[in-house]
C-alpha cells in the first residue's frame, strides 16, 4: 500500500500517473500483456478504479501531476465518458500542471472521427497509436485488427486533431524483407508524426506466435536481419530530424514522451488498475509497489489492489539508475558507476573494452551507449553492474522496458 510515509514532501520528484485499462477486443499473436477480452467486466473495473484512485490519492491531496498515461490493453476501446469520470475523481485530490501531458494509447480501429473529437474535448493532448505496420501482410501476421488504409487515415486524422502523436512500428515479422521494413519507415515519415517507437518483435512465452514458431509453422527473420532493420530505422529517422532519445524511441525536438521519460529518469509515478506499478521517491527513500494482476480480484477488493511493496536499498537504487540511464541518449554519469563499484578501478577496464567493441562512447564523465550498443543495452548494463542484486520482489517489479509493444 502506498502510505503516508511515502507521500509527497518537499524533496519528492515530479509526480506522474499511469492507468492500466486492461481490455482488448482480441489478443494479438505476439502479446503477453496483462489484459482481458471480456468487455462485460468494464463496469466493475471502472467502479474499482474510482475506489482505488480515491483511496490512493488521499495521501497526495494538493499535489501536482505532470503527466497522465492511459495504457493497456486498449484504452481507446472504452467509452470516453469513463475516462472523464476517472479524471473527475483525480481532480478531487490533485491538480494538473499547466503543461501536463495526457496520453492515451489507441488502436486505429477505435479512432473514428467522433472518438478523436471526444478525446480532444476531454483534454487528451497526446495520442500513441499502435499501428505496428502499414503493410497488410505484416498486420495479418501480427494478428492486428486494423487495415493498412485505416492506419494511414488515422495517423493523418490524429495529426490534424492532436499534432502530438506517436506511432509504434514493429520489425522482424514473419516474411518481412528489409525493403518492406524500409517502406514502413518511409510511410511513417510521410505522416509527419513527431514521435515514433520502433520495436523488434520478441517471442514472449505462451503467446500464439511463440507456439507457432516452436512448432516450426512460422519462421521469423534471424537476429542479424532484425538488427539490420533496427539500425536502418535509426538512420532513416535521424536523417529526418528525429532524436533517438531512448533505445526504442525517437522524437522531433520537444515531442518526447514526458510520462515515459519520467519513469526512465526515475521520477515518481502512481499506477492505477490491475498489474499497474507505482514508484515513489521521497528524500532518500525509494519505494516500488505493484497491484494484483487479476481483474477479478481487483474488482472484488480494490482497497487491497496493491499486493507488493518494497523499499529499495541504496545499492538497488544506484544499479537501477545505471540500468535505466544506459537506455537513454543522455547517458550515464561515471560518478554513479564508480559509486556503485565503490571506487573499484576494474570498472574502468570494462569501459575501455566496451568502447573498443563500439558499444559505448565516452565524452568527459558521461558514458553513452552507441547506436550499435543500443541493440545490446541490457547486456552492456549487465557488464557494468554484474552483481546487480535482484530486489526481493524484482520479479514483481521487473525493470523491463517494452520491446514488442508500445508505451505500455
Ligand atoms: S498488442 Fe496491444 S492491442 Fe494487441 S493484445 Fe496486446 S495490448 Fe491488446
Amino acid at each position: 500500500m502506498v502510505t503516508i510515509a511515502d507521500r509527497k514532501d518537499d524533496s519528492m520528484t515530479r509526480l506522474h500517473c499511469y492507468v492500466h485499462i486492461p481490455f482488448c477486443r482480441e489478443r494479438c499473436n505476439y502479446c503477453d500483456f496483462f489484459l482481458v477480452t471480456r468487455q462485460e467486466l468494464q463496469k466493475g473495473f471502472f467502479a474499482a478504479l474510482a475506489r482505488e484512485t480515491s483511496q490512493k490519492l488521499a495521501a497526495f491531496d494538493g499535489s501536482t501531476i505532470h503527466s497522465i498515461h492511459f495504457g493497456g490493453g486498449t484504452p481507446s476501446l472504452v467509452p470516453v465518458s469513463c475516462l472523464e469520470e476517472w479524471l473527475e475523481t483525480l481532480s478531487r485530490h490533485v491538480s494538473l500542471s499547466g503543461d501536463a501531458e495526457i496520453t492515451i494509447e489507441a488502436n486505429p480501429e477505435d479512432l473514428a472521427a467522433e472518438k478523436i473529437r471526444d478525446l480532444t474535448a476531454l483534454g487528451v493532448n497526446r495520442l500513441s497509436i499502435g499501428v505496428q505496420s502499414f503493410l497488410p501482410e505484416k498486420l495479418r501476421a501480427l494478428g492486428r485488427l486494423h487495415t493498412a488504409e485505416e492506419a494511414l487515415r488515422v495517423a493523418d486524422a490524429a495529426m490534424e486533431a492532436f499534432g502530438n502523436v506517436s506511432v509504434d512500428l514493429i520489425c522482424g515479422v514473419e516474411g518481412e524483407t528489409f525493403e518492406a521494413w524500409e517502406r514502413d519507415v518511409h510511410t511513417v515519415l510521410s505522416t509527419g508524426v513527431p514521435h515514433v517507437s520502433v520495436y523488434m518483435l520478441a517471442l514472449e512465452k505462451n503467446t500464439r506466435l511463440e507456439n507457432l514458431v516452436r512448432r516450426g509453422i512460422v519462421a521469423l527473420p534471424d537476429e542479424n536481419e532484425q538488427a539490420a532493420m533496427y539500425v536502418r530505422a535509426c538512420e532513416m529517422l535521424e536523417s529526418e530530424g528525429f532524436e533517438h532519445y531512448e533505445v526504442s524511441n525517437f522524437s522531433k525536438p520537444g515531442f518526447f514522451s514526458r510520462y515515459n521519460m519520467g519513469c526512465w529518469c526515475r521520477e515518481s509515478y502512481l499506477g492505477f488498475g490491475p498489474s499497474a506499478h507505482s514508484f515513489l521517491v521521497s528524500g532518500g527513500r525509494e519505494t516500488r509497489s505493484a497491484n494484483v494482476n487479476s481483474l477479478i480480484r481487483y474488482i472484488a477488493s480494490p482497497d487491497e489492489a496493491q499486493n507488493c511493496n518494497e523499499v529499495l536499498s541504496r545499492a538497488e537504487q544506484i544499479s537501477e539508475k545505471i540500468f535505466l540511464s544506459l537506455r537513454l541518449s543522455s547517458g550515464l554519469n561515471l560518478a554513479d558507476l564508480l559509486q556503485y563499484h565503490e571506487g573499484n578501478s576494474r570498472v574502468r577496464g570494462i569501459l575501455d573494452r566496451l568502447e573498443k567493441q563500439g558499444l559505448i562512447e565516452r565524452k568527459g564523465d558521461v558514458i553513452k551507449v552507441s547506436r550499435r550498443g543500443f541493440l545490446f543495452a541490457d547486456k552492456v548494463a549487465e557488464e557494468l553492474i554484474p552483481v546487480r542484486k535482484k530486489c526481493a520482489s524484482e520479479e514483481a517489479f521487473p525493470l523491463r522496458v517494452p520491446t514488442t509493444n508500445s508505451e505500455k
